[in-house]
């Protein structure tokens, strides 16, 4: 059985927009306790590396290490783990809510932001980006990062996230790198 809710969400987004074919090394970060990575293994990826503060039960076929992906050693590792190239880059990361609206979706957001850098330096050209994020507020950094780098940018809410929460997740397909450099 899938190990948590929020398989559902990635289920969704990916029979509606088709990301996750066989063979695709795909990253997994914000991973515990393992839904998304179930979820790219059934879907035939490759390979699946992923990270999270969490320790996360072995999830067979997926390489998962326990650490801060803010920490730039844990980003070096996992580079090292995908041998340098990605074609889908998933963030599920969400930080402890404070209480504090505002605080959280600066900290949501620069998650967000941080999954993004590293997506652009691994991604193949076309790969894909999947980013949790949250309604409202400013995101223009972020959102001008996204479009200039990728043909096509969506944002969903999948039927198996809770209504209550404003939580979103942006879908970013066909990535440049050469267009994607200069607002790096
Ligand atoms: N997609 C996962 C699944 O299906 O099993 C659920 C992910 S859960 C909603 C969000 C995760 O992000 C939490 O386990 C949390 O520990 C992790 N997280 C938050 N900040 C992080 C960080 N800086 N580095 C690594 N993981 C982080």
């Amino acid at each position: 059985g899938w190990r948590s809710r929020a398989s559902f969400k990635l289920i969704e987004l990916n029979d509606r927009y088709g990301l996750i074919k066989k063979g695709m090394s795909v990253v997994d970060l914000g991973a515990a306790p393992g839904g998304w990575s179930q979820v790219a293994l059934k879907e035939k990826a490759g390979k699946v590396v992923g990270i999270d503060l969490l320790e996360v039960e072995p999830v067979p076929g997926a390489e998962i290490i326990q650490g801060d992906f803010t920490d730039p050693e844990m980003v070096d590792r996992l580079k090292q783990m995908i041998d340098g190239f990605a074609d889908i880059v998933l963030s599920d990361m969400a930080p402890n809510t404070t209480g504090h609206a505002a605080t959280d979706h600066l900290r949501i957001m620069d998650l967000a932001e941080q999954a993004l850098i590293f997506a652009a330096e691994i991604l193949k050209e076309g790969g894909s980006f999947v980013a949790k994020v949250f309604q409202g507020g400013s995101e223009k950094r972020m959102l001008h990062m996204l479009k200039t780098g990728f043909s096509v940018v969506k944002h969903a809410k999948p039927p198996a996230s809770r209504k209550e929460s404003s939580e979103l997740y942006v879908i970013a397909t066909g990535f440049r790198p050469e267009r994607m450099k200069p607002v790096l």
